[in-house]
């Protein structure tokens, strides 16, 4: 029935020691590999834009049940087009892996990464202050720019990135207002020059 509704999240639990036994285990494993089919994106493996709209959702539920503060970063890769344009679309796949991959040793366990376009990407941090998210976003900046990464055998291009970052409550309740401030502070970021990380709040002061 779970699986009927599209919730792929949910397992078999009896587990006798028989033929149901293996059935049962074979049908939760395979229920895994749906689960991960249907909530990642295929090439960096980060939540697919449906999974962290639902997250988002979610942890906005929890944040105004507890009252608490969540941040939300809008990441966008800097002159991406001049990679694929240079290097070829291949070694710009591999890039953006990579890159991803960068951004999510920089994140803490309780944050979802997701991408939201093709080189855009979320990330939800529930329960975390504007000051944290700023330190975390400055962290993820500074160690993609200062991190090069291999697009032939003997070249290296240097990724920067800019990021727009919005916190409910302050600057908004809904989640359509957090994205689109957050998205707003993130091409204010690439006016001011990219490679850079602003608050939706400096935008509106
Ligand atoms: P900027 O954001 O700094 O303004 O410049 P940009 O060149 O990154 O421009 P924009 O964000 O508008 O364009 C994104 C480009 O990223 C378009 C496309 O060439 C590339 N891109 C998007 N998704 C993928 C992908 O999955 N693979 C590869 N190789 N390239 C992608
Ligand atoms: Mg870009
Ligand atoms: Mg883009």
């Amino acid at each position: 029935m779970h699986f009927g509704q599209g919730d792929f999240s949910h397992r078999i639990e009896i587990a006798p020691r028989n033929e149901l036994g293996k059935l049962v285990a074979t049908f939760n494993s395979m229920a895994d590999k749906l689960e991960d089919i249907a909530t990642r994106d295929g090439l960096t493996n980060l939540l697919n834009k449906k999974a962290i709209m639902q997250t988002l959702d979610s942890e906005l539920v929890r944040a105004r049940r507890h009252n608490s503060t969540l941040s939300l970063m809008m990441l966008d890769l800097d002159y991406f087009k001049r990679i694929n344009d240079t290097y070829g679309h291949q070694a710009g796949d591999a890039v953006l892996v990579t890159t991803t991959g960068l951004i999510e040793k920089y994140v803490r366990g309780i944050d979802y990464v997701g991408r939201y376009g093709g080189e855009e990407i979320i990330i939800v941090l529930p329960d975390t202050s504007e000051t944290e998210s700023v330190e975390i976003a400055e962290r993820i900046r500074r160690s993609l720019a200062s991190t090069p990464i291999v697009v032939s055998e003997s070249e290296f291009v240097n990724v920067t990135v800019s990021i727009g970052i919005s916190i409910f409550p302050r600057d908004g309740i809904e989640q359509d207002v957090l994205l689109n401030n957050a998205d707003q502070a993130m091409y204010y970021a690439k006016d001011a020059g990219r490679n850079q990380v602003v608050r939706y709040r400096d935008v509106i002061q």
